[in-house]
């Protein structure tokens, strides 16, 4: 079998190991390679003849962490703690071993380091970097509910002091060359064609093959025991921090400082004991397995296009026209001009168009003070932007996206006068939010090649696009569709048509949810901080607001209008009624809903509430209101599979995290329920639904789960 590591001696003693694993474009740590570093460290600690180890990569980046298929098959294993310690104790010994083999080790990074191919640079006696701004440091593992599990969270703190290492440990924040040599992370930068040698040199130098840390009377930069001036405030602080941004809904940032704290006080042996153990623990937990899952597993099919139809040929767009230049036209043509391709934006005034592309200017120079962008490239994107009124201008567009006002009529006009403009081969989207995209396609003479495209606001930060199949859609429109997203980067849902679709229809029962505890009486803060201890990004009542009250009441108007006897009024449609048509309180755009927002100022809770529903006696208990928060959006999830607006598991999932925020800890909608387990997700909405109401009532599906025991997601990564 090939292998990932080649060792050569040269002359003067020094051993290089070059890591090059074989079919790959990276160097994902394996149980593979850690045999053969293993073996590495046999053969050279022995050998009288090395003086040094070098270790480098023959790919442009060093190693990107440990292989997450690998982390998934420890996953799938389902280990006990204990024998989860046993197999998480391997590679933290492998790195002990390194450093402590009696020969000096140097590292020559000469790319991207990253997780377990950090920690292993930090267990090496000195290390190189490259300077190239690409060749980023991280230790990126929180982001996925886990803590870097081979020494990280010891020898950060020890080789830069704890305050310079939390917020690299605790937000994952990746360093780039210049900012990793004065932090202490590495000890040199080098050109590329010279990482190599000037590790060489160290080595060559006769250094000592101790590090610091194990060598007598060490101290932590900075301190790291309890009693030294600062240190007690630094845990307060971060802890207390932790706590607000987590909600005390992920449970590595907790692990990650417990680490550092107990760990610092220890001789390293007993250190990296105690980060095994935590690692372990958080290995066990769902959180990690539910975001790895969601946000690195299957955002990853997704964003590889595992919908698109494989027999259709790919497809790239070069001319996209805009109709619509208002909030969410701006923003289409805004991350589509970013991408390289040429923008016709159009409104029915040459005026409104100019606006919805200074509306993309204003962004753009917001990204550039922030500098995230130069000025070179926001002139590159704004110049690919043509505002006009003129439908003529639409003639080379290969496909055509409408963001006009939520009318049919309006959509229906537009839609007839591109189409009379646009090639026959091109395709016509919508980005309505809530209309059946069947029923808009009557509007075209091409049916087969009317698409929706939802995307999400603000558009240019916004990473999901929901692409909807009308009844008539082709499997050729969905393909090119799929490519267009695939050529924004931004990540793809599938979803078959019905009102609302997926995403707005579920994101509604929350927003219904909260406004109907209002009427019941319940303290409107307390339904809002619930709702963001829950892991909601925004409550209820203020995203409603954002939304707009006003656009909620006009989807029921015309969903009543449009299903006449069939209508059911969703459960707060009274409090909606009566802001809208009694108080006249439309939203945030419209000065004020729920919230007030004084200019210059907060925005604060409408103090007219309370007279508007008289605050109840007695308050439900968070949890209750936390519980009828995520439930009523987990059960309409279900209906949305089980009548097949949504297909998998796994883009119910991806939709409700990367579309409206539900909490990645839960890994989405339907992975909160396989969390919870059927049966007592059952149980638990039998209970709500003989409280609240028949919306909580659990379907025939979950029903027959509870029964069977079935998941939804039945292995980590469905097939
Ligand atoms: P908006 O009011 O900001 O913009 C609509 C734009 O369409 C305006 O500039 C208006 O002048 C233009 N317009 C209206 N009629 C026109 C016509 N006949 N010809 C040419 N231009 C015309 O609205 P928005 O928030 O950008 O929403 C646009 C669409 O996107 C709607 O269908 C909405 O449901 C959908 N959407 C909105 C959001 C959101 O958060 N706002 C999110 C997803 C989808």
């Amino acid at each position: 079998m090939a292998k990932n590591l080649q060792l050569a001696v040269d002359a003067e003693g020094i051993a290089t190991v070059t890591i090059d694993v074989p079919g790959r474009s990276m160097n994902p740590i394996s149980p593979a390679m850690e045999a053969e570093l293993a073996q590495v460290l046999e053969e050279i600690s022995g050998s009288q003849a090395v003086r040094g180890l070098l270790i480098t990569s023959a790919k442009a980046s060093f190693i990107p962490g440990y292989d997450l298929a690998e982390i998934e098959r420890q996953f799938e294993r389902q280990l006990t703690l204990a024998q989860g310690y046993t197999a998480n104790r391997h590679l933290t010994l492998l790195y002990r071993r390194l450093e402590t083999c009696g020969k000096p080790v140097a590292a020559a990074i000469n790319g991207l380091a990253m997780g377990g191919g950090l920690e292993l640079c930090l267990a090496c006696h000195y290390r190189v970097l490259v300077d190239d701004p690409r060749a980023v440091l991280a230790l990126p593992e929180v982001k996925v509910g886990l803590l870097p599990g081979a020494g990280g969270t010891q020898r950060l703190p020890r080789l830069i002091g704890i305050e310079k290492s939390l917020p690299l440990l605790l937000e994952g924040k990746s360093v780039k060359p210049r900012d990793a040599l004065e932090l202490g992370i590495v000890h040199e930068l080098a050109p590329a064609a010279q990482v190599v040698a000037a590790a060489r040199r160290w080595l060559l130098g006769s250094p000592s093959a101790q590090q610091p840390w194990d060598q007598k009377g060490f101290r932590v930069p900075g301190g790291a025991n309890i009693a030294e001036p600062g240190i007690g405030a630094l845990f307060a602080g971060a802890t207390a921090l932790v706590a607000k941004t987590t909600q005390h809904n992920y449970p590595a940032p907790v692990a990650i400082l417990s680490c550092v704290f107990e760990g610092a006080q220890l001789p390293m042996d007993a250190a990296l004991r105690i980060e095994t153990k935590y690692f372990t623990r958080l290995m066990i937990d769902p959180v990690a397995r539910n975001l790895i899952r969601t946000t690195f597993i299957n955002k990853g099919k997704a964003d590889k296009l595992s919908r698109r139809p494989l027999e259709m040929p790919k497809s790239h767009v070069t001319t996209l026209g805009i109709i619509g230049a208002g909030m969410m036209g701006g923003g289409i043509a805004h991350v589509s001009a970013a991408a390289g391709i040429d923008c016709v934006l159009l409104d029915s005034r040459p005026e409104l168009a100019e606006k919805g592309k200074s509306n993309a200017a204003t962004q753009l120079r917001r990204d550039l003070e922030k500098g995230r962008t130069t000025q070179a490239r926001v002139d590159e994107i704004l110049a690919r932007i043509k505002p006009t009124a003129d439908y003529g201008a639409l003639r080379e567009c290969e496909l055509v996206i409408e963001a006009v006002f939520e009318n049919r009529a309006v959509k229906a006009d537009v839609t007839r006068k591109a189409e009379a403009v646009i090639a026959q081969t091109a395709l016509f989207a919508s980005n309505t939010s809530t209309l059946p995209i069947t029923g808009l396609a009557e509007a075209s003479v091409r049916p087969e090649q009317f698409i929706g495209l939802h995307f999400f606001s603000p558009v240019d930060r916004m990473p999901l696009v929901e692409v909807i199949v009308g009844r008539r859609t082709g499997q050729a429109t969905l393909a090119r569709a799929l490519d267009y997203i695939g050529q924004l980067g931004k990540t793809p849902i599938v979803v078959n048509d019905s009102r609302g679709f997926y995403t707005s229809r579920v994101f509604g029962t929350f927003c219904y949810e909260g406004q109907r505890m209002l009427e019941e009486g319940i303290g409107p803060a307390l339904i809002e901080n619930a709702a963001r201890a829950a892991g909601m990004p925004v409550g209820p009542l203020a995203v409603s607001d954002e939304v707009s009250l006003e656009l909620q009441y006009k989807a029921i108007v015309q969903t009543r209008d449009d299903l006449g006897e069939q209508f059911a009024a969703p459960i707060s449609w009274n409090v909606l009624r009566h802001f809208v048509e009694d108080l006249q309180r439309l939203g945030r755009k419209s000065g004020g809903g729920f919230y007030d927002y004084p200019e210059g100022g907060r925005k604060r809770l409408w103090p007219g509430l309370g007279a508007a529903y008289a605050p109840a006696a007695e308050q439900p208990p968070v949890a209750e209101i936390k519980t009828r928060l995520l439930y009523v959006q987990a059960l309409e999830t279900v209906r949305c599979l089980e009548e097949g607006v949504v297909t998998s598991a796994a883009e119910a999932d991806l939709g409700s995290v990367l579309g409206w925020g539900f909490p990645s800890y839960t890994g989405g909608t339907l992975s909160l329920i396989d969390t919870v387990g059927a049966a007592a997700f059952v149980a638990e909405c039998d209970r709500l639904a003989s409280r609240y109401g028949a919306r909580f009532k659990p379907t025939r599906g979950l029903l027959e789960r509870a029964r069977s025991g079935a998941r939804f997601h039945a292995a980590l990564s469905d097939p």
